[in-house]
């Protein structure tokens, strides 16, 4: 079995508590990299925590890591929350994880994505008290989220994925379904949700495609900027960038495993009220219900899972 790795720094001086995490997916190694280096730059006492206390997660997947893949035996950040009968090895990480962010008031967690594109974040709600997420501290979120360095902000998520499990509930009504298919509002809940739940802020930073031999700059810069931003490390403030905004609102699934798409979307790519965006294997047309961007659109997805993401153009980040 696996161990985990956590470094933490902590210094005289009160101050917030922070939480850095990579690899969550075991071939998104990014934010590894990164964290790997800043720890080197804190050990060769390169850099100095002024106060608080800095936590540094290098492979919260190691499973995951080894086998260089998305999921160990499955994805960790769906459903993600402690368990008494722990039977998955992510059940094994949730019950390290989950009280490790409860000790922490912020979380940086780093990712890369499949589709080319350029990186942008995912940021929580705006300030509810509703059912599924209610949280306070949005608008300190989003004055994080905007010096962490992209020039996109995408919110939505987990109200779009409740919207898309209901969507799956009618579908499959009264139907045997296999364990693949999701049909629990909660499996939207990764990382950022449970730190979220913790009364914490928490952000989501996709640092470009997996391959992308920047994307460790780009995650190296964002946690510099995070401890700056906090007041955790000496340096300029990091500059604060107005980002175009885009929130999910429609997730469509494949029905069945040949459902294609007309051509190799991309993460926001644009698309017209109406446009063909893909067509079931039965031969039905699938059209853009209203204009906006596709995110996330995932040619390799299993029938029952999300096929793509509909996102449409928001303020809140300018
Ligand atoms: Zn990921």
């Amino acid at each position: 079995m696996h161990s985990f790795q956590a470094t933490q720094f902590s210094a005289v001086e009160p101050g917030r508590r922070l939480l850095v995490t990579g690899a969550v997916h075991g071939n998104e190694v990014c934010g590894t990299q990164a964290i790997r280096r800043l720890i080197a730059e804190f050990e060769r006492d390169e850099r100095r925590l002024l106060r608080g206390c800095v936590t540094f997660v290098p492979i919260c997947n190691p499973l995951a890591y080894q086998k260089q893949q998305r999921n160990g035996d499955r994805n960790l950040n769906r459903r993600l929350r402690p368990t008494n009968e722990p039977k998955e090895f992510e059940d094994h990480v949730a019950n390290w994880l989950c009280p490790l962010m409860a000790r922490h008031e912020i979380l940086l967690d780093l990712h890369s994505f499949q589709a080319n594109g350029k990186p942008f974040v995912m940021v929580g709600p705006e300030n509810n008290d509703g059912p599924l997420q209610p949280v306070r501290q949005a608008d300190e979120e989003v004055a994080w989220a905007k010096v962490l360095g992209v020039q996109r902000g995408v919110d939505g998520w987990l109200d779009t994925y409740a919207g898309g499990v209901a969507q799956r509930r009618s579908r499959f009504a009264g139907r045997e379904v296999g364990s693949s298919v999701d049909l629990d509002e909660q499996y939207g809940v990764g990382s950022t949700e449970y730190m979220r739940s913790t009364g914490g802020m928490a952000l989501t930073l996709e640092c470009g495609q997996h391959q992308d031999t920047e994307a460790p700059e780009v995650a190296y810069q964002a946690i510099v900027n995070t401890l700056t931003h906090f007041g955790l490390i000496d340096g300029a403030v990091p500059a604060v960038h107005s980002m175009a905004g885009l929130r999910l609102h429609h997730v469509e699934d494949k029905h069945h495993v040949d459902d294609d798409f007309v051509k190799p979307w991309v993460s926001f790519d644009r698309v017209a009220e109406g446009e063909l965006i893909g067509h079931r294997a039965s031969g039905e047309a699938v059209h853009a219900p209203v204009a906006g961007c596709i995110v996330f659109p995932n040619s390799k997805a299993q029938a029952g899972q999300e096929w793509f993401y509909l996102a449409r153009d928001i303020e809140r980040f300018r």
